[in-house]
């Protein structure tokens, strides 16, 4: 059997390119080395987190919110085993919905690892350590990323975890030391903060998230310290301590100064994820990576090695699902021969924490420093009426506009539903539109959304509800 395509990988990079390239006529198959497919995402990622985060995000509304609102409930407990199980039901009805569409486009799926022999050729390593070698025209490196680690820090996922550890503790740490500011250490901090620990997080920057807007993330840290996060922001770890139950971690200011050492039950690494792309046999093959271990790719995603193409996490841009989906889209359309093309220009970001921060486009940063005049409209949720209804008016809705021709350069949104509403933003910048365009649009009644609406308004000075 020789395929027109051999994908290895099928996080959501791998597994929809397989998918558009089988609708295309092309004869796909796909190599995963885990037992079920969906990567990163679906397995121990965007999945399972936001399922932690939706429950815990209830319980904390059954303790906080719901007297408010005239419910009793008595004093809310949880279960974290019954937590846990309800994560897994996520994770099977997507994984298994990933097989289902595999199977339904007669995409062929071998489970183990993949190397490329040669170009043309896959070894696919099984479980049992049989190999096969599959023949193909093309074959599409989608392995994805792996979890960075610390120098000298070994994660054992009980008490020192990774992203993945944390999503799968048996029980509350009573203290959490998170190291690093970023999205999954913020989200995963949150699940376990309103779940009961005392949570602190240690970043290396002065900031939290960074490459997001600076006001949202100065905002956005306020708003997490009401709830109870503790920073420590400008400090980095040089030792992680582990004991059977608990460990230690040393800290010194990232600009010099006196050590402290703080004491957690669960020390989280969470500084971000690295390329992976161990085993495939690239250096043999001769395929460059950049220095920090991407795979080069060009406009097309061809590598340096005719025939051999790579997307998603594994490749350079923002490490996101979405992206990966999209690149996974345009390379299979190349494939058949179409114009596939990705505007990396308008790839939304979302933290998913509670007020949720959403941004697309530029931060004020990025244009101040690309010397771009632009104006500003801004409108707080607090003059919301949807929000103000129910109680959320936590944030604002931030639109970056063109000075001279008021083309939309940037959405930032901090808010309840922000993961949502941003993507009125997504296709508008998509389609060119100007702060005007938005403005002229009719948003429903009551809805956030409204709050782009007064936004774009806001640019030039006439929101209506300020
Ligand atoms: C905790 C967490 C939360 C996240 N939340 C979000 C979110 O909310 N939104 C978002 O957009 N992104 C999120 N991400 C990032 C997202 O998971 C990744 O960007 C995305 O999964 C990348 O997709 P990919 O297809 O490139 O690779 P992956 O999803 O990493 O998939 C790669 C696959 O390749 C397989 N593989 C590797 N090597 C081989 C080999 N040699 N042979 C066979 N198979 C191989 C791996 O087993 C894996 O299944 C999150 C990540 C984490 C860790």
């Amino acid at each position: 059997m020789s395929y027109d395509l051999i994908v290895i990988g099928t996080g959501p990079g791998g597994y929809v390119a397989a998918i558009r390239a089988a609708q295309l006529g092309l004869k796909t198959a796909v190599v995963e080395k885990r037992k079920t497919h969906g990567g990163t995402c679906l397995n121990v990622g965007c999945i399972p987190s936001k399922a932690l985060l939706h429950a815990s995000h209830a319980f904390e509304d059954a303790n906080t919110h719901f007297d408010k609102l005239g419910i009793s409930v008595g004093t809310p407990k949880v279960d974290v085993k019954k937590m846990m199980a309800f994560k897994q039901e996520g994770i099977d009805g997507n994984t298994k919905g990933v097989e289902f569409l595999l199977k339904k486009n007669k995409i062929d799926a071998f489970l183990g690892t993949g190397r490329i022999a040669a170009a043309g050729q896959v070894e696919v390593t099984a479980e049992d350590g049989s190999k096969q070698i599959l023949e193909t025209k093309n074959i599409l490196i989608a392995t994805g990323s792996d979890v960075a680690r610390l120098p000298g820090v070994e994660i054992d996922e009980k008490v020192v975890v990774s992203s993945t550890g944390a999503l799968e503790l048996e029980s509350i740490p009573k203290r959490l030391i998170v190291i690093g500011a970023g999205v999954i250490g913020l989200e995963l901090g949150s699940v376990w903060r309103r779940l009961g620990s005392e949570v602190t997080v240690v970043e290396y920057l002065d900031r939290i998230l960074p490459g997001m807007d600076g006001e949202v993330a100065k905002n956005f840290q306020r708003m997490l310290s009401k709830q109870g996060f503790a920073f420590k922001l400008g400090s980095k770890v040089t030792k992680v301590g582990k004991g059977a139950k608990s460990a230690t971690v040393t800290i010194e200011p990232a600009a010099g100064g006196a050590a402290e050492t703080i004491e957690a039950d669960v020390v989280l690494v969470a500084i971000g994820r690295v390329p992976y792309t161990q085993g495939l046999g690239l250096d043999e093959l001769g395929i460059q990576k950049d220095p920090r271990g991407r795979i080069l790719t060009d406009a097309h995603f061809s590598t340096n090695v005719t025939g051999i193409y790579a997307i998603g996490d594994v490749i350079a841009g923002p490490m996101l699902a979405h992206k990966a989906e999209d690149e996974g889209v345009a390379v299979a359309e190349i494939l058949a021969g179409k114009a596939g093309h990705v505007n990396y220009d308008v790839i939304p970001g979302v933290v998913y924490t509670a007020p949720e921060v959403a941004a697309v486009g530029k931060t004020e940063e990025e244009l101040k420093a690309a010397g771009i005049a632009y104006n500003v409209g801004k409108f707080p949720f607090t003059a919301n009426g949807r929000a103000k209804s129910i109680g959320l008016t936590e944030g604002f809705v931030k639109i970056l506009a063109d000075a001279a021709t008021d083309k939309v350069l940037g959405v930032h949104i901090i808010g309840a539903t922000a993961g949502e509403s941003i993507h009125e933003a997504v296709i508008a910048m998509e389609f060119g539109a100007s702060s005007e365009d938005i403005a002229r649009s009719c948003h429903a009644h009551p809805t956030f959304a409204e709050a782009v609406k007064e936004a774009a308004l806001a640019v030039e000075k006439r929101a209506i509800h300020m």
